[in-house]
């Protein structure tokens, strides 16, 4: 064997254990231990998430600083730890073994569920379901995803939006489904977009290569994988780009361009397997190994062989085929004849028991690899069986093509019509939300209008009961009240009086100090009235210089010791007015009450008036209440 062509220190590095057994490469990866404030750990952990496609390394980074910091906050931010635990299950999930990434997952699953935080849950669950594809249980992983999608376009944004419908379609692509995996594929694209993809956009460029290697569009597929080894170059993502140069090798080969994959086979062979390189993933040494040994490479091509037979994944279809074929080339290589045919059968033994995972591309890659050996060893029949075999698949896989073509534009219109739907949704949504605002200022504008009537109402009941000089009820509301008032006193056989006043020579008040004096005299003794009056009692002016008083349950000869009281405290009542003093006068009042008097409201105020009118004429300033009948004289009601 010729000396080696690749580097040593990497490969050796690389080891198909995984990478729980290494320590991390850089000091960047590990927590720091200086504590940090709970607000720059939710910020480390959104960025984390944030970072996971563009350098995953740092967003690992930061992950673990965010973890740190919320451990000790106080009060806890479960939430914001979520999403560090989120962004830590995916880059294992993406760098090491779904059963490292799981315990991370359930946990973000966990605390999103009970947080209703309904984007990070979702996020949580693709993340399992891509555990469940990254073990090869592809169907278990669709039941687990699919039904995430409605909620996921109505939640998610961007490039959240873009990893659920990647995940859909990297089943539907393990599953062979390719129309349905391109849909998924497309969308994710639209929705991903440069600018707020983070990244994420280089992972379905990536993918859509695969996809259209699969079908055969190999020219396709390197412009994909062109396109996304150019917006790579803005990122840290070696893992990322390792992928694109495998999917990129594969189309040089099967374009009879291997030798122009060299300088990505060599970068490749030079990426650690940990979280600075490709991770733990499938290093895809016999897919390199075939491009070597197609561009003549024998030497590197026999080194990638040996590489390529301890990691192969039992279970993994095409790697185990790819490998055999990679057999029968180094064997033809170095023309051992009966190597090449027994790595042959192998590989037809591999395609006739047809495992699941087993790709079209792989199958015509045998088929192919047989017609060129039995031609070689010119068995002429067996190599056109072969190559029959070979057209049969071909033309296989251009019906999936076309097919492809067809169902991804029925699926995406189907995806486009379930946006519009979302997006009428949401305006109907906006619709109502302005109505329901319109209508609650519609009912404040009208509650407080009602208000204001209501005020109003009040302010013209005021008006028209009250007397404005005075504060005291008007006449009006007399004459409406003292109805009621009789008949409730007679009810309750109880007497009501009625006090009738008359200030004395007031027009002489008016003559001597004007009119204004004359009512700053009526006013007050409108206030003085209003203070002595009970609660029950009513305080009428009752026109110019004239008020009465009715009060319940007051006999003549109770009112009238009451009213003599008002008369003495009026009349030591003096004023000042324009500097001048002002003595208040005298009054003179006539009495009656309901039980001398019960015959209508009209005849008791006569008859009080009848008492004024006599008090005025014995000489004024006095009051004078009539004598009726005793209260029994009043037959019970
Ligand atoms: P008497 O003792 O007989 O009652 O004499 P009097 O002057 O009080 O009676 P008269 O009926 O002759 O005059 C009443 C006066 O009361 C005449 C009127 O100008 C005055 N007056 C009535 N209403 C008001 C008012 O609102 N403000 C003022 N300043 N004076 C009023
Ligand atoms: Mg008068
Ligand atoms: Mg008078």
């Amino acid at each position: 064997m010729a000396a080696p062509v690749l580097p040593e220190t990497p490969l050796a590095a690389s080891s198909p254990a995984g990478p729980s057994a290494r320590a991390p490469a850089r000091a960047a990866n590990a927590p720091r231990a200086l504590r940090l404030q709970p607000s720059q750990g939710r910020r480390l952990a959104q960025r984390a998430w944030q970072t996971l496609h563009q350098d995953p390394a740092r967003a690992l980074a930061l992950a673990e600083r965010a973890l740190v910091a919320l451990a000790a906050a106080e009060p806890p931010d479960l939430p914001a730890q979520a999403w560090a635990h989120l962004a830590r299950g995916f880059h294992r999930l993406y760098f090491s073994t779904p059963a490292e990434a799981r315990p991370d997952l359930h946990r973000a699953e966990e605390v999103f569920a009970a947080a209703a935080e309904r984007d990070g849950h979702l996020l949580a669950q693709t993340g399992l379901a891509r555990c469940l594809w990254r073990d090869g249980h592809i169907s278990q992983a669709l039941d687990a995803v699919l039904p995430l999608r409605d909620e996921g376009l109505r939640v998610l944004k961007d490039a959240q939006r873009g990893v659920l419908l990647n995940t859909i379609a990297g089943c539907y692509s393990a599953l062979g489904q390719s129309e349905q995996a391109f849909a998924y594929l497309y969308q994710a694209l639209r929705d991903a977009r440069p600018a707020r993809g983070q990244g994420f956009d280089t992972v379905l460029y990536c993918n859509l290569s695969h996809e259209l290697l699969q079908l055969g569009d190999y020219h396709e597929a390197l412009r994909y994988v062109e396109e996304g080894v150019q917006r790579s170059r803005r990122q840290a993502n070696p893992r990322l780009l390792s992928v694109l140069l495998i999917n990129r090798v594969i189309c040089l080969t099967e374009m009879n361009r291997a030798a122009a994959a060299l300088p990505d086979i060599l970068h490749l062979c030079a990426l650690p397997a940990d979280a600075q390189g490709r991770g733990s993933t499938a290093a895809h040494f016999e897919t390199l190994a075939i491009a070597a040994l197609r561009a003549g490479l024998d030497d590197l091509g026999e080194e990638l062989v040996a590489l390529a037979r301890p990691r192969v994944r039992a279970g993994a279809a095409d790697e185990t085929a790819e490998l055999a074929v990679a057999e029968v080339l180094l064997a033809r290589a170095r023309d051992d004849q009966a190597a090449a045919r027994s790595a042959l059968h192998l590989a037809l033994q591999l395609v006739q028991a047809d495992p699941p995972g087993l790709s079209l591309r792989v199958r015509c890659l045998v088929h192919s690899a047989a017609s060129e050996l039995h031609e070689a060893q010119g068995d002429a029949a067996a190599a056109l069986v072969q190559l029959r075999q070979c057209q049969q698949l071909q033309w296989q896989r251009a019906q999936w093509a076309s097919r492809a073509r067809y169902q991804a534009a029925a699926l995406q219109t189907e995806l486009i019509r379930l946006h519009h739907r979302l997006e009428e949704n949401d305006e109907r949504r906006r619709a109502t939300e302005r109505a329901r605002a319109e209508l609650e200022a519609m009912n404040q504008k009208l509650s407080q209008t009602v208000q204001e009537v209501q005020a109003l109402q009040l302010a013209l009941q005021r008006q028209a009961t009250r007397d404005e000089l005075t504060g005291l009820y008007n006449r009006r509301h007399l004459n409406d009240t003292l109805p009621g008032l009789m008949a409730q006193a007679q009810r309750q056989q109880q007497p009501l009086a009625v006090v009738l006043i008359d200030l004395d020579h007031f027009k002489a008040i008016n003559d001597t100090h004007g009119h204004p004096a004359g009512d700053t005299l009526l006013a007050a003794f409108g206030q003085m009235l209003a203070a002595r009056a009970r609660k029950s009692d009513t305080a009428c002016r009752y026109g110019g210089e004239e008020f009465c008083l009715l009060l319940p349950r007051t006999t003549a000869a109770a009112a009238r010791r009451l009213t003599q009281a008002l008369l003495r405290l009026w009349r030591e009542q003096t004023f000042s007015f324009g500097g001048q003093a002002l003595a208040a006068q005298s009054f003179s009042a006539g009495v009656a009450d309901s039980l001398q008097c019960p015959a209508s409201p009209a005849l008791l105020l006569k008859a009080a008036d009848d008492q004024l009118l006599a008090a005025k004429r014995a000489g004024r300033r006095r009051v004078l209440a009539a004598e009726g009948p005793p209260p029994r004289a009043l037959a019970p009601a």
